[in-house]
């Protein structure tokens, strides 16, 4: 099976979310089952920085904003990657430093719809072999709204491949405005509610909805909960209409990355069947980061972990209305990591500048220390209003780091409710509040920490995380069929 993936970014090269680690895991999971894959990129800076040799495919010259853009299409074997990169390097476009998306002060690029416009238009030209490498992908692969058109493109072809398109987050539309699409020189016809108009401009994720053969996203529930008004920013109309082409598959996580008995960020390593003393020395190293003496005192103190992306849709709004109460209340101490917007990050900054012995705060990326976080806390905060599928709650569950999560997307598939049954049944894993508000989230973190204090039963509850399999193999399995049905 020769398919094409087409993304805007893939750990480890460039990867600003969740988005990355799928475009990475996912391509390396099917190829594991015998798929032929290509994984196209566009030739962002510090992307072409970190490759060491590059082989000249060809040159495509395809229609900009303001004529004709010529591409240079590079192949390279990248050490991370089992399979061939193809990057669209095209200097006026992705030759520039920082973000993919936005600039240092954090606004969209104001060429993002030429940009995205024209990794499509090269994808889809690559698509159709116009580069005559012998090598027509039977499937088109695409992600999220940078790649939208790339089915729009491809649909008016007569022998064209299978396009799929996974919606990653249905909160980031790609919104244009009508003068984009006509500099761009879009096809007319797609110009109407049944294509890509959205209130007077378009959207490239429509795009991608409206187009291509399936349409996924990354969990049965997000599945569901899109094509309601709740969570469909106006597209929800439109999702129940393609209902019959919708597939909910959940991600996986990479086993051989997130593994705590061989994760090479940890000072211990520890394992289901085995998790202290190594998870206790994750603590106690984790605390010892940001305390000058850990006695025992301050390794049984619960302590609570958080890693994301500080924005109201992580519930971090939640998180520092419940801190001040949790502080006053019990004895549990946090460790935050994360960057976002500015306010979130001023105020936890506050907040552990008030507590320097109780909260840790760092603003920021920092791979090591998330592993870190994951593995040293006792209890892992990720109180999401929506959330596609989510990877840190498996990280978490993987980690023996009970989650505490909103019901909704992804968390309500793979966070299982602490109560009488789930723990006669052997299935609770988490802690799951149903209501979206402080008040619960807060209730339910009490009842977590009640919880902690019962040793034989958090044990049965980390084990229930720890066991269970969010391999990619089984999602890979489903996309194989979904790309051959
Ligand atoms: P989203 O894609 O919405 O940001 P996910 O939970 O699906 O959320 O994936 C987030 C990914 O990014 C995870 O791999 C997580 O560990 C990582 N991550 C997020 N913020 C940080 C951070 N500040 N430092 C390190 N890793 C982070």
């Amino acid at each position: 099976m020769k398919t094409l993936f087409v993304a805007s970014e893939a750990y480890p090269l460039v990867k600003t979310g969740g988005l990355g680690d799928v475009v990475y895991s996912l391509p390396h999971a099917l190829a594991a089952r015998g798929a032929d894959i290509r994984l196209l990129l566009p030739g962002y800076r510090s992307l072409l920085r970190q490759l060491d040799q590059v082989r000249i495919l060809g040159w495509l010259d395809v229609r900009g904003a303001e004529g004709i853009v010529s591409a240079r299409i590079l192949e390279t074997r990248h050490p991370d990657f089992t399979f061939p990169l193809w990057i669209v390097d095209c200097p006026p476009l992705f030759d520039r430093s920082g973000n993919p998306y936005v600039n240092a002060s954090g606004q969209d690029w104001p060429d993002n719809a030429e940009r995205f416009a024209v990794f499509a238009r090269v994808a889809a030209q690559l698509a159709q072999d116009a580069l005559d490498l012998d090598w027509q992908p039977h499937v088109v692969h695409a992600h999220d709204w940078q790649t939208g058109l790339v089915a729009a493109f491809l649909a008016d072809v007569p022998t064209r491949p299978k396009t799929v398109f996974t919606i990653h987050n249905l909160a980031y539309g790609g919104y244009f405005a009508h003068g984009d699409f006509v500099r761009l020189h879009l096809p007319s016809h797609w110009w109407s509610p049944e294509g890509l108009e959205f209130h007077g401009g378009f959207s490239m994720l429509k795009a991608g909805i409206v187009y291509a053969d399936a349409v996924t996203t990354v969990s049965p529930t997000y599945a569901q909960e899109i094509c309601t008004p709740e969570f469909g920013y106006g597209l929800d109309g439109l999702l129940l209409s393609r209902q019959y082409k919708l597939h909910g598959i959940l991600n996986g996580i990479d086993t051989s990355i997130w593994n705590p008995s061989t994760d090479a960020y940890l000072p211990a390593h520890y394992s289901m069947s085995r998790i202290n003393p190594g998870k206790r020395r994750n603590k106690q190293a984790l605390l010892g980061r940001f305390l000058e003496t850990v006695d025992d005192e301050v390794l049984q103190a619960p302590l609570i972990g958080l890693v994301g992306r500080l924005v109201e849709q992580k519930g971090i709004d939640w998180v520092l209305a419940a801190l001040p109460v949790l502080l006053a209340k019990t004895d549990a101490r946090f460790v935050l990591l994360g960057s976002g917007q500015a306010v979130y990050e001023q105020k936890l900054s506050r907040l552990a500048r008030q507590n320097p012995d109780r909260v840790f705060v760092e603003i920021g990326y920092d791979e090591p220390l998330a592993h870190a976080i994951e593995a040293g806390s006792d209890l892992f905060l990720m109180p999401s209003r929506f959330e596609p599928c989510g990877l840190n709650q498996m990280y978490s569950l993987r980690y023996g780091t009970p989650p505490v999560v909103f019901r909704t997307g992804g968390l309500a598939d793979t966070v299982v409710d602490t109560n009488t049954a789930t723990l006669a049944d052997a299935t609770a894993n988490g802690f799951v509040f149903e209501t979206p508000a402080v008040e619960a989230f807060l209730d339910t973190v009490h009842r977590a920490l009640e919880t902690y204090r019962q040793p034989a039963v958090w044990r049965r509850i980390q084990q229930a995380g720890m066991g269970r399999s969010f391999d990619w193999h089984d999602s890979a399995g489903h996309y194989l069929s979904l790309y051959s049905m």
